[in-house]
């Protein structure tokens, strides 16, 4: 029996281009949920074409972490949804069960360019740097998967996060582009129907053919380095235990592993969301 996290974020699901279509409160934004939640089916229904016994995970992992319509999604698949969240958009990877993680609706990172909606976290952070590493929330929470022992067998967003898994990964892990972005707000998308289609093949595949790639893994002690885009929130940020200014919008910590690490940026994500 395979057990599978899946988390599913908003801005790479096909057709999404603006912030309107993942912040709740206005009719944009419920379409969008919908197109989300249909992702989040597509890939549950692979995962059960190829093994019918498998256990499901679906993760809500963006902003409020209550967008996927819980009576709208596969009914064989269980939701995790709503925040605050100790391990964030990883929160129940460290159960420790899990076999296998898929990424869906992916974004690009931080200050990508022609890759909708890109960010890490939050609009605030410029860059996060793991061990030297520049990460975005697809290598910071592939990490998070890796400390539980867990690989990324599939992720799917626009042409900026298939480079990016290239980059993070390696070769090997599969992927299903979606939308091809053309700048920050807008994308020349595939039908829903039609990602739909792909994402339950390449997640059937995946589980069939498990792809030969290992959990991402990270040497211990983790050195970390934020930069925000305001010396104001490194000063917030700075009350943090262990915090070393590099200059006036970069902080450095260190911490024993990972998962400890990837805490700290959830609390800074928190933090700079504080009225200043
Ligand atoms: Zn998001």
């Amino acid at each position: 029996m395979t057990k599978v996290f899946v988390a599913v974020d908003i801005e790479g699901v096909a057709g999404v281009v603006h912030v309107d279509e993942g912040s709740p409160g206005n009719p944009e934004y419920e379409r969008a949920r919908r197109l989300m939640t249909n992702e989040a089916s597509a890939v549950v229904a692979g995962i059960l074409d190829a093994d019918p016994d498998a256990k499901v995970t679906v993760a809500d992992v963006h902003g409020p972490y209550r967008n996927i319509i819980p009576e709208l999604l596969d009914e064989r698949a269980t939701l995790l949804r709503g925040k605050p969240r100790h391990f964030g958009m990883m929160d129940g990877i460290d159960d420790g069960t899990y076999d296998r993680a898929i990424f869906i609706g992916v974004h690009g990172q931080s200050g990508s360019d022609d890759s909708v909606l890109s960010h890490t976290f939050t609009g605030t952070i410029l860059d996060v740097k793991v061990n030297g590493k520049s990460w975005g929330e697809l290598g910071l929470n592939a990490a998070m998967a890796g400390a539980y022992g867990v690989p990324v067998v599939l992720v799917s967003g626009d042409q900026s996060v298939v480079a990016e898994t290239e980059r993070v990964f390696g070769p090997g892990v599969p992927t299903v582009q979606v939308k091809t972005s053309r700048g920050h707000l807008t994308s020349e998308s595939m039908h829903p129907h039609v990602a739909c289609r792909l994402l339950r093949e390449a997640a059937a595949e995946a589980i069939r053919n498990v792809p030969n790639v290992g959990p991402l893994t990270v040497d211990n002690p983790v050195t970390v380095e934020v930069t925000l885009n305001r010396p104001a929130l490194a000063d917030l940020a700075g009350m943090i235990d262990g915090m070393e200014r590099i200059d006036g919008r970069t902080l450095r910590f260190s911490r024993p592993d990972f998962p400890n690490a990837y805490r700290v940026l959830r609390l800074i994500t928190v933090l700079c969301s504080t009225p200043l």
